[in-house]
Order: C-alpha cells, then structure tokens, then sequence
C-alpha cells in the first residue's frame, strides 16, 4: 500500500487533504469535538519530523459553494494549534493569490491552513481547473480524509492526477481504513458475520448484496427488517416500511435461496423474530414485545425484541469477523436502546473471547459502541460513513483509485 512510512518529506511541501469536518457549537462557533483533527494529527506531525511543510486543506459543513463565516475553517486554527503544540498559518481563500503566496513562501516545520474548499462550488463538481490550482499548493499529496473518498471531488480525487505516482500518497489514518476493510471483505477469517441496521433497505440494499458474496452470516435489524418481513408476508401493522422496496427485499432474499441452492457455501440471512413496539414514535416506558410476523395493526415496532438479540447473539457467538453498520431500533430513545446496546456489548464481547477481527462503522454503530465506552474492545472502527459503506458495495473509492492508479497529468 502507499503509506507514507518510508517516504521521507525533507524541504517537501505536503497538500494534506484532511477531515476537518468537525462540529462547531452555534452560537460561539468553537468546535465542540476535536476527534476529527486528532486523527489527522500524525500524518501532519510525520511530515513536519522529516523537515518538510505542510498545505491543509478541508470542507466544513455544506456552504453550498458560497462564502458563510459559520462555515469557516477559521474556527479550527485554535484546536489545530493546541493539537500541534504549534502556530499556523491561515489562507482565507483555497485559491487566492494571497493563498498561492502563503504556500510558496512556507519553510519546513511551518503548516498553512486553506479556507474551506467548499466556499467554491468548483470542489464538489470535482472541477479540472480548480483541481489543478490545488495541486500548485503542494510537491507532494497526501490524502487523509477517508470520511469523503467515496466522492470523486475536486480535492479527493482530481488534484491527484497533477502529481506523479511517487509523489501521490494515503495518510495514516486513510491507510488504517483501507487495509482494515481490505481484511475484512477480501479475506475474512471464517465465519463471517456481517450485521446491517438502520432505517431503509433502499440505502443499504447494494451493500446486503455486496456482503452476500463474502458473509456466511447476515444480520438485518433496525427498521428496514420490517419491509424484510412485510415482503415474506408478516404483518408489521404500522412499522416503518418501504412498501416501494418490497420487490427489492423480495429479490434479495429469492437470489439467496438461488444461491444457496447452486453452491455449495450456504448464506444465512436473519431477520428478527420479534419486536418491541409502541404506539407512537416516542421515548416512552408503555411498549410491548410482539412476534415481528404478528404486530398489532395500531402498534409499530422500534427495537429488536428479546428472543431475536437472543438469536443474533447465538450467530455471533461462533464468529471469526464482524461487520457491522447500522443500529438495530432507534437506540436515541433509552426505552429501545436495548438492541442495540446488546449487539455492541456482543461484538465486543465475541471480539475478546474468539480472537475475531470486528469491524464497526456508520455514525449511529459508532455512537452506540462510544457511547457504552467500548472503543478499545473493538478491532477497528470506521471513521467514515457514507465512505465505508460504497466500500463495501464496490471493493474501492475514487479517493483510493486516485492514489493507486497511475493517471499523472503534467500541470
Ligand atoms: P440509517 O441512517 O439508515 O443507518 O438509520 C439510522 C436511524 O434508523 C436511526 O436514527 C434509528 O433511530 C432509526 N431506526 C432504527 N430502527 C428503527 C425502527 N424500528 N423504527 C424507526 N426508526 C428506526
């Protein structure tokens, strides 16, 4: 892989696309969690050791290609500097002649932060020209931002193509990311058991087929089992479903069988058994648990119910890796957090006991998993989203092509 590890960066000047996508509190717009920076910290502190420079570069929200000062990078330079245990520079514009001025005239050891990339809408239309500019900020570029390599933007992936392939690179962190999910997708340890939740099959129906060529095991929990259910004729009465993707779980599950019928390795796919539901979408104590097949027409249900965490929890019990994305009922309300907070517990449980490679990614898994302070009995979790799952889907990202492929454009 192409790590920065033995590269030396003496009097280079690295353009470091970095995550610094960060929360900022509304009112004294002070980033309210530094977790984003933190991680980028390393691969910035790497470069600086070896005596070179370096260009930051980020998006911050969505401006919506206009200039908003609550989007401004600007908020972060206190934390960075905390972070570095050194002054920076800010460029108030990516691409100014005052920007240009600032990176050209960096010494080693010095780091120049550049305005948000998405003040111009150039940046998500992956823009040539605007590409080429940011290339003239750097001789070398890293790409850190695993978070937004599943978009082929200006910054992500264009700029890429201005560098030659020994001057292209992935940061640490971005690095982490790849070679983990390359273990887990292309040569997990047996079983494997991959665990989906979340709200609609319509956003994760690609990344159930991608799982189904390299999972023995796969969980489907939160809302989107009960179009699941509905699909094989349950009654759900008023869950949430997506009754236009009936078709699409129907599909699903008649490949699997199609599958399983013609090949020897055989696919599961469990689907809850029961559900605790409630009348109203609402955090209240007044539920019931009901077989998922057989929900009363005025109840919907809103976590995993009992006896399937007991299910979920036997499939993983004799797994070797885990995947999961995706909470299993909408765990921000405590009374139908249960599932969820079982299924964490269990991955990392399961992690420990069996020496398996766990995988957790998605904002609302990676809530779950800090939430009950399990950061540390888990094997990797993603920082990326949106970015893990079109992984999973398609084995790859236009961030990591751009780094890995030889595609060299003279400026
Ligand atoms: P996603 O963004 O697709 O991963 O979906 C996450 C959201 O799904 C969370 O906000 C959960 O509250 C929600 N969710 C999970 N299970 C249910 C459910 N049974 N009914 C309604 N919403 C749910």
């Amino acid at each position: 892989m192409k790590t920065i590890d033995n590269i030396s960066f003496k009097n280079e000047k690295a353009l470091i696309r970095v995550d610094f996508n960060v929360p900022l509190d509304k009112t004294t717009l002070k980033v309210t969690d530094d977790t984003r920076i933190k991680a980028a910290i390393p691969t910035i502190r790497k470069v600086l050791n070896d005596g070179g420079a370096v260009v930051l570069m980020s998006h911050l929200g969505r401006p919506k290609g206009t200039r908003e000062n609550k989007y401004s990078l600007s908020h972060t330079i206190s934390v960075i500097e905390q972070l570095l245990g050194q002054k920076i520079k800010f460029a108030d514009d990516c691409i100014s002649p005052q920007a240009f001025e600032l990176s050209s005239l960096l010494q080693p050891g010095e780091v120049l932060l550049l305005e948000n990339l998405r003040f111009y809408p150039e940046e998500e239309k992956g823009d040539i020209e605007f590409a080429k500019k940011l290339a003239q900020h750097g001789t070398i570029y890293i790409n850190d931002a695993f978070g937004t390599a599943h978009r082929a933007h200006a910054s992500t992936t264009i700029v890429a193509n201005f560098f030659p392939n020994n001057k292209k690179y992935f940061g640490y962190l971005m690095a982490k990311e790849v070679e983990n999910l390359r273990k887990i997708l292309q040569s997990p340890e047996k079983p494997f058991t991959a665990i989906v939740g979340g709200a609609k099959v319509s956003d994760k129906i690609k990344v159930l087929e991608a799982l189904t060529k390299v999972a023995d095991n796969i969980i489907i929990g939160g809302a989107m089992a009960f179009t699941f259910i509905k699909a094989k004729g349950g009654n759900i009465g008023k869950s949430l479903c997506e009754n236009d993707h009936i078709e699409t779980a129907l599909h699903f599950l008649n490949q699997i069988e199609i599958k399983n019928a013609q090949s020897i390795k055989n696919i599961r796919v469990i689907l809850p058994v029961d559900a605790v539901c409630a009348s109203e979408f609402m955090d209240s104590p007044n539920n019931s648990v009901h077989d998922i097949t057989d929900i009363p027409t005025d109840l919907m249900g809103l976590d995993i119910g009992p006896k399937s965490i007991q299910l979920f929890k036997d499939i993983l019990a004799s797994s070797k890796s885990i995947l999961w994305n995706g909470p299993m009922g909408v765990f921000e309300f405590s009374n139908f957090e249960t599932g969820t907070k079982e299924i964490a517990f269990t991955v990392a449980e399961i992690t420990h006991k069996n020496n398996a490679f766990s995988v957790v990614g998605g904002g609302d898994s990676v809530a779950a998993i800090n939430k009950y302070n399990l950061e540390n009995q888990i094997s990797f979790i993603s920082t990326g989203g949106g970015a893990m799952l079109e992984f999973i889907e398609n084995g790859t990202l236009p961030g990591i092509e751009a780094i890995e492929s030889n595609t060299y454009q003279p400026v």
